[in-house]
């Protein structure tokens, strides 16, 4: 009963959502100025954190207002929270208890926040919130067209985090009603059991990370995957033209990026449309129509400049428009994000994102011990260094060793127990285990653009 309630909601959401892409410049403005104006009302009126972090703003433009950081969430979680009722130790509890479709506190659908930077935190969405979160799931049909006419119920398999209380779990568990076969696979199994299930599985839609699709591609060009997908989508993190050749080699045109996190759902999806660039010429890329209706994104600089389309930025601020439960008002999100100059040739008024910088520099390869070399995919090691206590982490390939660069407390965690854990985790996975050394940095090296790589080859960066 309440999986069809919810399948109700958002195909309602997803209606109204369908309704605003066919939204003027100006209507789009004029919906962010009175979507951002209802939201700091509602924050200044309930949320005791806002109050005093916005105290003597509250009349200033959003580009005036100070930068929500991820550990600022964690850190003040309750009050940012415009309900009284929730608080960390509660909502936690709710969390490790999770098996399904559970609501807290019968009413919010709880998500975790990607532990990348170790400061991980829940984003609380009620109904209709969680409505327009899964309809923003189910939003790129506009842009790249249906596959549902050319296949009946298509079989689909996830490769992402298994965990339950992960978005991608959270949106498969809320509207599981046996119409989509879906099979869930850990990024973090071996790839021999992950290439086993696939080519028994047979999917015809797969959905994983990009780095992963670059993996199963190399996977498929060596024979050993034997999948034909009729559709690839890329989420949480961005398919790069590399990358899209490496899947276009092996299966065609059949991969888009899907640009999103826990904090919203999803941001931008690719369009179809080839763009024209500032010159006039027609653009060799896609880009990804951003979905200005929910979000405000700025493209800033690491001092929170702003950064003019067609240039990256080093980090992007978004605020949430539609979520009241838990206000997100310039959050810092470190991906690096261009803007296209010109607008999309499809007519479709949404800013256009032409490119955002993917993680496939962090697939690391080893030796396997059968021969060849297993890629193993950047979650692995943020899985296992995220759960610790130390304040930053960077592991650097340095030819047969792996260094393991940590900042913190060295008090804090037993050094050895993670040298065994990355240890176990690479034999789990075949590799030729290899020699692990732990060095204590004051602080991690920063990259030209002052952000901080975390996994690194010294073979794909010889400067280091
Ligand atoms: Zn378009």
């Amino acid at each position: 009963m309440s999986t069809y309630r919810t399948l109700l909601e958002m195909l309602l959401a997803l209606r109204r959502l369908r309704h605003q892409e066919s939204w003027t410049r100006p209507q789009i403005e004029a919906h962010q100025r009175a979507a951002l104006a209802k939201l700091r009302f509602h924050a200044y009126a309930h949320s005791p954190f806002y109050q005093k972090f916005h105290a003597g703003l509250t009349d200033q433009p959003l580009g005036e207002l100070p930068i929500l950081t991820k550990s600022m969430l964690h850190d003040h979680f309750g009050e940012i929270i415009t309900d009284p009722s929730v608080d960390l130790t509660t909502t936690t509890d709710h969390v490790q208890a999770l098996r399904g479709a559970e609501r807290f506190l019968d009413k919010y659908i709880v998500n975790t926040t990607s532990g990348t930077t170790g400061n991980s935190s829940y984003i609380l969405y009620d109904r209709a919130e969680w409505a327009t979160v899964l309809a923003s799931f189910s939003r790129y049909e506009r842009h790249i067209g249906s596959i549902r006419g050319m296949v009946r119920r298509p079989k689909m398999a996830i490769v992402g985090s298994s965990a339950p209380w992960h978005m991608s779990a959270r949106v498969e568990t809320t509207v599981r009603s046996g119409v989509l076969p879906i099979l869930r696979l850990d990024v973090g199994d071996p790839i021999d059991s992950i290439v086993q299930k696939l080519n028994a599985w047979q999917p015809q839609i797969l959905a994983t990370y990009a780095s992963m699709a670059g993996i199963l591609a190399d996977e498929q060009a060596s024979g050993r995957l034997q999948i034909t997908p009729k559709r690839i989508v890329c989420s949480a993190e961005v398919l790069s033209s590399a990358l899209r050749q490496r899947v276009e080699m092996v299966w065609g045109n059949i991969a888009f990026n899907q640009f999103g996190a826990s904090e919203g759902g999803t941001f931008a999806v690719e369009c179809d449309a080839p763009y024209r660039l500032s010159n006039g010429v027609e653009g060799q890329s896609r880009g990804l129509h951003l979905f200005e209706d929910l979000f405000i994104f700025e493209v800033v600089d690491h001092q929170n400049r702003p950064v003019p389309p067609g240039h990256y930025g080093d980090k992007v601020l978004l605020t949430v428009l539609f979520n009241h439960t838990q206000p997100l008002i310039r959050y810092e999100l470190s991906d690096r994000v261009r803007m296209a100059t010109m607008p999309c040739s499809c007519g479709c008024a949404f800013a256009l994102i032409d490119d955002v910088q993917g993680r496939e520099e962090e697939v690391l390869h080893f030796p396997s011990r059968s021969g060849g070399t297993i890629a193993v995919h950047p979650m692995v090691f943020y899985r296992i260094l995220d759960a610790t206590s130390i304040s930053s982490w960077q592991v650097v390939q340095d030819g047969s060793i792996l260094r393991l660069r940590l900042t913190g407390d060295a008090h804090t965690i037993q050094e050895q127990r993670i040298v065994n854990i990355v240890q176990s985790t690479l034999k789990q996975q075949n590799i030729v285990c290899p020699a692990i050394v732990v060095e204590w940095v004051s602080e991690a090296e920063r990259g030209l653009t002052g952000k901080v790589a975390r996994i690194l080859s010294t073979r794909k960066n010889p400067v280091l």
